[in-house]
């Protein structure tokens, strides 16, 4: 099924999580900036090195950057049939050239997939999340451990702690968050843009369970 969806949320809601298990569900590439930002770091590029600082500050990167990245992305041949983003547009100014990307290659979002839920469950599930450097997959250390401590299950490779999901860091992603990305959710709003609110506590499949209702019901 072809689905253009966005999901919209704070910092640990689960979008990553949540993202994962769409795409291989609706058979929709998961185009997540975060993602993409911490690929360029890897590999060295110079975007990544201008944008390294900013992560590791718990900052917003410049729209410049994210856009040179999106944009790029989403001309690719594999989000003809539908896409999910995840982590954008995170400030107005995102949003708004997002709005006019998807004009000019004749696309429409068909659901914005809100996530919600309170600030310090926010902070408990960053601080215990693990990811895997090879494949990307996340873990929590109480509620989704691996099966061998430190281990990915899915590919065998070391899981570490993100540099950027340490308390004070993760407190001022919130703060970001709040200052910038919020007001994108009344930009939607606004501009009439197909928004559900879905709530974001409780576990991985219950939550699952909302978004696949929202997306498929409404
Ligand atoms: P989370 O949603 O848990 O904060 P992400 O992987 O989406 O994690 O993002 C990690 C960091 O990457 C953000 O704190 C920010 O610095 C940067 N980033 C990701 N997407 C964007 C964006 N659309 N605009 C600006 N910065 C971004």
């Amino acid at each position: 099924m072809s689905e253009n969806l966005l999901l919209f949320g704070p910092p640990g809601v689960g979008k990553g999580t949540q993202a994962a298990r769409l795409s291989k569900v609706f058979g929709i590439p998961h185009v997540a900036t975060g993602d993409m930002l911490r690929a360029a770091i890897q590999s060295y590029t110079p975007l990544g090195q201008r944008a390294k600082g900013f992560i590791d500050k718990g900052q917003l990167v410049p729209d410049e950057l994210v856009l040179e990245l999106l944009g790029e992305r989403l001309q690719q041949p594999d989000t003809k049939t539908g896409f999910l983003l995840d982590g954008f547009p995170r400030t107005v100014p995102q949003a708004k050239v997002l709005d006019e990307m998807l004009t000019k290659y004749g696309k429409k979002l068909d659901r914005i997939l809100v996530l919600d839920a309170p600030e310090e469950e926010l902070v408990r599930r960053i601080s215990g999340r693990r990811t895997c450097q090879a494949c990307q997959a996340t873990y929590h250390v109480d509620s989704n451990p691996p099966k061998a401590s430190g281990v990915c299950d899915r590919c065998g490779a070391v899981l570490i702690q993100r540099s950027d999901d340490s308390e004070e860091i993760i407190r001022n992603r919130l703060r970001e968050f709040g200052a910038k990305t919020k007001p994108v959710l009344d930009y939607f709003t606004a501009e009439k843009w197909p928004v559900r609110m879905i709530d974001a506590n409780g576990n991985m499949d219950q939550i699952f369970g909302r978004i696949y209702a929202a997306v498929l019901l409404s």
